[in-house]
């Protein structure tokens, strides 16, 4: 339980001298003097001054605010909320990989340089694209490589007027997102009533602008969970008017040992190891998006590339590429503990096991589905893949709405679902439960779910007024993402008093 004794701000806490931890005597033969005077500070810095108890309890508070997948059932659609085994920070945690920095000697890392060999390659084998780079440090930042990647090859085929991207408009707000940054022009596709891309709108798209397309950006199972079955038709098109075929991957989770873009026409891909593959995220990352592409695109893929030398018979690192590499795309080989969380994941799965991820994260959230469909409304009845969508509760009189029904999760010990998206419907409550629960946890929030419904019905005030039980009630959450306080205001008026 929150402690209020220990404060909402670690700098309330401060008192004037107090130490919880002294230096060590420096041990280099370097001083802050030795730096150029325009890199040292004026004044010291405005930290908060606490002993060691208060730092640790006033954190532990804060983090009994929060909630996390070890708290509780975290259905959050689109995020794959999957649960992070031990092993996975066992193995990150070990000195040999914690200590490892990335500018040592080659021949001191050898089983570093192999375990970013070893997951390319496995990565390769899942997917069926030819090769991958670790380096991108999250889905979005895939999403640019791999555009980057495509801009390239079509530059070194001077194919310059290529410059427009197709995304349907049930796309991730990221895919339009990463082709702007990119320097694209977005042109949108549209979807059907299942959410899956309007073939014929797209033929009349390439029709008009086929010489201009550099790629199709498409996302399987789509965000409505429904899996695609035009994928070989559309990508003839695309390919047809010499455009390629791009797939978001950052929800592989279903298709896991059950089919590979590489196989369905996909040229270029990315990967959230941070949602599939079990690694921790949330809260800004990190994450790692390793992008994925077909034999002929990999003298595109960005350096540094960790290749095996076949001369050296050990594995090396490619710093330059063949002169058709992008060029770094953030410092050194990516997010390593992520890659390693990863690697260990899949080899402690298994080639057999990892092949039933998909069909039991599949199985969960069609019985979810099916267990609740008489209660809240399915706008799209049939098979869903690892996550689908409900429009809200199916009694719309009682006026509560998905934003009430995910606040009174939470005083049941369960996360919301993903609400407000897709925007296809109003009340969006996009649910993915995940491979990892057990038969209990998801009956556990079917019978949650469904108690809801009846207080809704019942007492809906009760519901509206939810949570009742956490510390912290209903934020607005406009106003923090609009105008976040992020310095502490007593410290700013402070310095603007003695200035
Ligand atoms: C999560 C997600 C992304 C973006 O991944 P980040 O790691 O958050 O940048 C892109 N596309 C889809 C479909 C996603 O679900």
């Amino acid at each position: 339980m929150n402690n209020k004794l220990y404060g909402n701000l670690i700098f309330e806490l401060s008192k004037t001298g107090r130490k919880g931890y002294s230096l060590p005597k420096n041990p280099y033969p370097y001083h802050t003097s030795d730096l150029p005077r325009e890199l040292r500070r004026e004044v010291d810095a405005q930290l908060p001054e606490c002993d060691e108890p208060t730092v640790v309890r006033h954190y532990t508070n804060l983090s009994h605010n929060n909630f996390g997948v070890n708290d509780g059932f975290y259905p959050l659609g689109s995020c794959t909320m999957k649960y992070n085994p031990v092993i996975n920070e066992e193995v990150a945690a070990m000195e040999a990989f914690a200590k490892a920095h990335p500018m040592q000697p080659i021949d001191t890392c050898q089983p570093l340089l192999k375990i970013y060999g070893e997951l390319q390659h496995l990565l390769s084998e899942i997917t069926g694209l030819a090769e991958f780079t670790l380096n991108p440090c999250a889905g979005a930042h895939g999403e640019l490589t791999g555009l980057m990647v495509i801009c390239a090859y079509h530059q070194h085929h001077g194919d310059t007027r290529r410059r427009k991207v197709l995304i349907p408009d049930s796309a991730h707000g990221t895919n339009p997102a990463s082709a702007a940054v990119c320097g694209l022009e977005v042109v949108e596709v549209k979807s059907l009533s299942d959410g899956t891309v309007d073939v014929d709108d797209l033929r009349s798209l390439i029709a008009t602008h086929g010489e201009e397309v550099a790629a199709m950006m498409m996302t399987n199972p789509n965000t409505l969970g429904i899996f695609e079955r035009n994928i070989p038709e559309i990508a003839q098109m695309v390919h047809g008017c010499g455009g390629l075929m791009y797939y978001d991957g950052a929800n592989l989770n279903p298709m896991l040992g059950e089919c590979r873009p590489g196989d369905m026409g996909f040229d270029v891909m990315h990967i959230n190891l941070h949602k599939t593959f079990s690694t921790p995220h949330g809260g800004g990352g990190p994450g790692s998006g390793p992008v994925g592409v077909r034999q002929g695109l990999e003298p595109f893929l960005p350096t540094p590339r960790v290749v095996w030398d076949e001369k050296e018979d050990r594995y090396g690192i490619d710093v330059d590429g063949k002169g058709t590499s992008l060029g770094s795309i953030g410092a050194f080989f990516g997010n390593f503990g992520v890659i390693l969380k990863a690697y260990t994941y899949i080899l402690s799965l298994g080639k057999e096991n990892l092949k039933m991820v998909g069909p039991l994260a599949t199985l969960n959230a069609n019985y979810i589905k099916e267990s609740l469909k008489d209660v809240y409304l399915l706008p799209i009845e049939g098979l869903c893949k690892h996550e689908f969508v409900f429009d809200g509760l199916r009694n719309k009189e009682t006026g509560v709405t998905t934003m009430d029904v995910a606040k009174r999760l939470l005083d049941d010990g369960y996360h919301a679902p993903t609400i407000y998206f897709p925007l296809l419907f109003h009340e969006s409550l996009m649910i993915e439960p995940t491979e990892c629960e057990s038969k209990e946890t998801i009956d556990g929030f079917i019978d949650v779910m469904r108690k809801i419904a009846d207080e809704a019905a019942e007492h809906p005030e009760q519901v509206k007024t939810a949570p009742h039980t956490t510390p912290i009630g209903r934020v607005d959450d406009v106003l923090a993402a609009k105008h976040p306080i992020v310095t502490y205001q007593q410290l700013v008026e402070d310095q603007a008093t003695t200035e």
